[in-house]
């Protein structure tokens, strides 16, 4: 057991008189699991996340590998126990790994449960190995298809054999691999199936995510949107789904698929909203504190962090008076001809 397995007592004045005192929202959800975007860039262009011709931000605005190590390390001395790092691309930002690196001292120490990340595995080939020497144990890799043409499509550009290529390697380097596939319903929906049990057959667990309202895109996302209730009656007709569990406190919900042995994960904002067990927030690569994906609210941390060099008080606090914002849910609707609910991307907040 951990310090911060201990039960908590926000409401003593001792407890809000410690600057160390773990986060807890205004809803009593301890927050364990920070989500850190390190950058906006990204090699691939998918068609629900990002338009063509993106714009990104100008270097300046992003934080600095020392600047995203001591936010991450802040949070981690407040009770954060899981971090995942992500983008746009984590692994085009130069000097990842040596942000990697110092935070793999607080595995060591005990403080950090799981230093994880996301990533589109184009580059995973090159850094698997490192991942793994680091401490990193599991990774999610996103794929949507396994036809090389409808990945180069869906992708704008993408090479579906160096992502393969990235999984043979993380997996080789002893990393589990989950797989991560946003359901379209034009795109990808029939291939679902056939694309689990690849994944299963692999060893790797399955996500499935409905297509969020989240940043301009150039299509229009009612198109292809479609529930994963849909989704999983097209699985069961193939598969038997048993419930299981979910103790990550995250918004999936899973199923064991008997005959594989594998996992399948709804992650369903949209159908099924997953907000009262939320334990999660997330910073922007500019640094801006996010406690909710679907909402508006923002509290700046870059500032504190760049204006305070030697003292991480105001950082503490402005993490603090963020939490108390986070909000007890949000509601994502997607309809045609509405815009997105929040106008920021996924590459910009970190998925
Ligand atoms: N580039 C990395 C990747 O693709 O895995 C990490 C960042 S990406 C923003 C993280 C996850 O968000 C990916 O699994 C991606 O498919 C998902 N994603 C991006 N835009 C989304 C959207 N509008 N709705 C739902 N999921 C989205
Ligand atoms: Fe890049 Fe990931 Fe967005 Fe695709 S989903 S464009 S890989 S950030």
């Amino acid at each position: 057991m951990t310090p911060y397995d201990a039960p908590f007592n926000v409401s003593t004045p001792k407890a809000a008189a410690d600057s160390r005192a773990p986060l807890v929202d205004p809803f009593a959800r301890a927050i364990r699991y920070l989500r850190v975007s390190v950058t906006d860039r990204c090699d691939l262009r998918c068609l629900y996340c990002m338009p063509e011709r993106m714009t990104f931000l100008p270097k300046a605005e992003v934080l600095s590998i020392e600047e995203l190590e001591r936010l991450c390390s802040t949070f981690i001395g407040l009770g954060v126990q899981k971090l995942r790092l992500t983008g746009g691309e984590p692994l085009m930002r130069k000097g990842f790994l040596e942000l990697v690196e110092q935070l793999s001292r607080h595995l060591r120490s005990g403080a950090l449960r799981e230093l994880t990340l996301t990533t589109n595995g184009t580059r995973l080939a090159e850094f698997a190995g490192e991942l793994a020497r680091l401490g990193i144990k599991r990774i999610n890799v996103s794929v949507d298809t396994l036809d090389a043409a409808e990945f180069r499509r869906i992708t704008r550009g993408g090479d579906l054999a160096q992502v393969i290529a990235g999984i043979d390697a993380a997996q080789a380097a002893g990393l589990k691999v989950k797989i991560n596939t946003v359901a379209l319903a034009q795109d990808n929906r029939a291939e679902i199936p056939a694309l689990m049990a690849w994944a299963h057959g692999r060893g790797m667990d399955m996500t499935l995510i409905e297509t969020m309202p989240v940043g301009e895109v150039e299509q229009d996302r009612t198109d292809q949107f479609v529930s994963l209730a849909e989704i999983r009656r097209d699985l069961s007709a193939v598969w038997t789904l048993t419930d299981i569990a979910d103790n990550t406190g995250g918004p999936a919900r899973y199923a064991r698929v008997e005959e594989t042995g594998g996992r399948i994960g709804f992650i369903t904002p949209l159908s099924h909203n997953f907000c009262d067990s939320c334990n999660r927030v997330r910073v922007t690569c500019t640094g801006t504190l996010h406690t909710c994906l679907g909402q508006d609210d923002d509290t700046d941390l870059r500032a504190m962090l760049r204006d305070h060099p030697g003292d991480d008080g105001p950082l503490i606090a402005a993490i603090r008076g963020g939490i108390e914002k986070k909000p007890k849910g949000h509601d994502f609707r997607i309809a045609r001809g509405e815009g997105p609910a929040v106008a920021r991307h996924m590459s910009t907040t970190g998925g």
